[in-house]
């Protein structure tokens, strides 16, 4: 009954939507069943504070919504995987380039991790900094610029997680990744399909790749041209 998904759709369904697309992409994923800790974050966030308020009956459909500003909320299984892929422990320093709503950052938060996070758009960048901290998540830190150079002043990070489509690594992400760290990032062209990668840096400073699922995100700006 798809159809009638937006008028019934709570946590609870956007929980159990999660579980069944996490299974159905598990053998591409590697991880058919998300962490418990991953699902309870997905829980205890209000995707419905994040949305503009005309959208707030879709909160909790499992699908991307517009933010303004030509930019969108993730859909929650994409936001429950990259969170899944970057094996957050409480108290791990995490980078997010691309904040958007905040909505990815409010998530990592919930896990424990302490959030560094980058949006281009300025008032995007304001806006989600204001709503983080009228939610409580004390642990996140917004700033306006351009991700593709990652924040030096706050590395190295355990993970870093890039929400929007990269042509090619950020060579200045990987470098701001502790060995052992983890990257999770949308890899193609812009506007058409990109593959979730997950890479983890090793001691001679080179990653190892594993290339994940094809995902669409909007295009990453910004970067030297
Ligand atoms: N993390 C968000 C998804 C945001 S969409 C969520 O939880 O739903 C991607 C965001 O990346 C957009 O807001 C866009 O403005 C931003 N972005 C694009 N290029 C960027 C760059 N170079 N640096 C920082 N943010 C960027």
């Amino acid at each position: 009954m798809r159809w009638l998904a937006g008028v019934d759709a709570t946590p609870d369904t956007m929980l159990e939507a999660i579980a069944q697309d996490a299974r159905e992409t598990g053998r591409r994923t590697g991880r058919p069943a998300l962490s418990a800790a991953v699902l309870d974050a997905m829980r205890a966030v209000p995707r419905e504070a994040f949305v503009a308020e005309e959208n707030a009956a879709l909160a909790y459909e499992n699908r991307p919504l517009s933010i303004g500003h030509g930019q969108t909320i993730s859909q929650p299984f994409v936001v429950a995987l990259m969170t899944e892929l970057l094996d957050v422990e409480p108290g791990a320093r995490i980078l997010e380039v691309g904040t958007g709503c905040g909505y990815q950052t409010a998530v990592l938060c919930a896990l424990g991790a302490a959030v560094h996070s980058l949006e281009i758009v300025a008032p995007l960048a304001a806006a989600a900094a204001a709503r983080l901290a009228a939610l409580g998540y004390a642990q996140a830190t917004v700033r306006a610029g351009d991700g593709q150079a990652g924040w030096p002043e706050q590395a190295p990070f355990d993970g870093i997680i890039v929400t929007a489509a990269a042509r090619a690594v950020p060579p200045a992400l990987v470098a701001q990744l502790r060995v052992g760290g983890r990257l999770v990032v949308p890899v193609g062209p812009a506007g058409g399909t990109q593959r979730l990668q997950r890479l983890v840096k090793q001691a001679d400073g080179a990653c190892e790749t594993q290339t994940v699922l094809p995902v669409a995100f909007v295009p990453l700006t910004g970067g030297q041209r």
